[in-house]
């Protein structure tokens, strides 16, 4: 892993060799973007170089000169010790802070808290304590923080001081998918460097090479539903969401919901499933949560198909993120006005709204399918839905 592993994004990858051109480097970085889309590649990137005992600066192939707009960048080497322990993830200097580290706070009580936050008490034990002591191998301490949407007000506060005059030879980098809710202060005192979301022929080639085993209709489709983010594309696949989509088209092309015999316990059951394997991956949240969760991905799905179909309708000539299903998707674009379709895509904004504020799952559910029923049958819905 180095700089060089990190693709299409250019004007990051500008930001920083220019400042490391001018050695004026920042202490304090802001990478945000979506997740998924190499945040904490730069970072581990940008870490090999300050901590490298012997930079190089290489030539990038063409094809990749040209999506950054420069012919040469400065790297770690790879080879001397500090770049051998950087890949081996034990550098003594390079500190990855996230939220699931209260299991290892010398308190018990942090230790048994759930780790839906970053809090004060992880951010001072693992960062703020130890950003003043001098590295151990003598160049640099390098303190990378995931998720920095989610650092708490008072941890945030806390890290004020920090974050303005770290010592000399601290360099911090917050990873966030959104700088909504880090404080002005904190915004202020980070050089912000912006990641964008990657083009669908880089997802489309990673995947292929990262999960061999998907075969042309589902790898095109996650693809299409990444976003740009290699990391939701894997999600989806390890999840298995284009089987699953592949049920929710099947009774949504019947047109079972349309007629309003659709059960609600079918997608309660497919989102406790889903809720279980997003569990797995993250164990502090809990069932309920999860499930909710699980919720809002079948929601997502149902939605991308009502926006497929309201491409057609409306005579758009974008290709189809269920591009496998596109017979599925003219024959109901015939049989529904773009209105119909973009009712049905408010609607499922509106549920998932509803999740987000904690309403029953399942009485979300039944009113969703009566709306998409109503909608399917042509009646006029009051523009607000307040039974839910
Ligand atoms: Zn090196």
């Amino acid at each position: 892993m180095s700089l060089f592993d990190v693709k299409h994004q250019a004007h990051a990858q500008r930001l920083i060799q220019r400042a490391v051109a001018h050695q004026r480097i920042p202490h304090a970085y802001l990478f945000h973007g979506p997740d998924g889309v190499g945040k904490e590649l730069l970072a581990r990137g940008l870490a090999q170089l300050l901590l490298c005992s012997s930079p190089v600066e290489r030539a990038l192939d063409p094809n990749d000169a040209e999506t950054v707009g420069l012919e040469r960048l400065l790297t770690g080497c790879g080879d001397c010790e500090d770049c051998r322990a950087m890949a081996a993830e034990t550098h003594p200097d390079w500190h990855l802070i996230h939220r699931q580290l209260n299991r290892e706070h010398p308190d018990p009580q942090v230790r048994k808290r759930k780790a839906l936050d970053l809090g004060v008490d992880v951010l001072r034990h693992f960062v703020i304590d130890k950003v003043g002591l001098t590295p151990t191998r003598g160049r640099a301490k390098i303190f990378v923080i995931r998720e920095a949407d989610r650092i708490t007000t008072q941890a945030q506060n806390a890290m004020l001081k920090t974050l303005e005059e770290p010592p000399g030879t601290t360099y911090l980098i917050l990873l966030g998918a959104s700088t909504d809710r880090l404080l002005a202060t904190v915004r202020s005192r980070c050089q912000v460097v912006p990641l964008s979301a990657l083009p669908l022929d880089f997802v489309r080639s990673r995947l292929m090479e990262l999960r061999s085993e998907l075969s042309g209709d589902s790898l095109e489709w996650y693809a299409q539903s990444s976003d740009g983010s290699i990391g939701v594309a894997l999600s989806l696949a390890d999840d298995g969401l284009y089987e699953l989509n592949k049920r929710l088209i099947e009774s949504l092309a019947k047109g079972s919901i349309a007629r309003g015999d659709s059960n609600p316990k079918d997608w309660l059951t497919e989102a406790k499933s889903l809720g279980e394997l997003y569990q797995k991956r993250d164990r502090d949240i809990t069932g309920t949560e999860a499930t909710r969760s699980g919720l809002k991905s079948v929601f997502h799905l149902v939605a991308t198909w009502y926006a497929d179909v309201l491409r057609r309708t409306s005579g758009e000539a974008t290709m189809l993120v269920n591009q496998a299903w596109r017979t599925e998707v003219e024959q109901a674009a015939k049989s529904m006005q773009p209105e119909q379709a973009a009712q049905a895509i408010n609607r499922i904004a509106q549920a998932e709204q509803h999740l987000n504020l904690n309403a029953n799952t399942q009485l979300v559910v039944e009113v969703l399918l009566t709306d998409l029923a109503g909608i399917g049958a042509g009646n006029p819905l009051p523009r607000e839905s307040a039974r839910a």
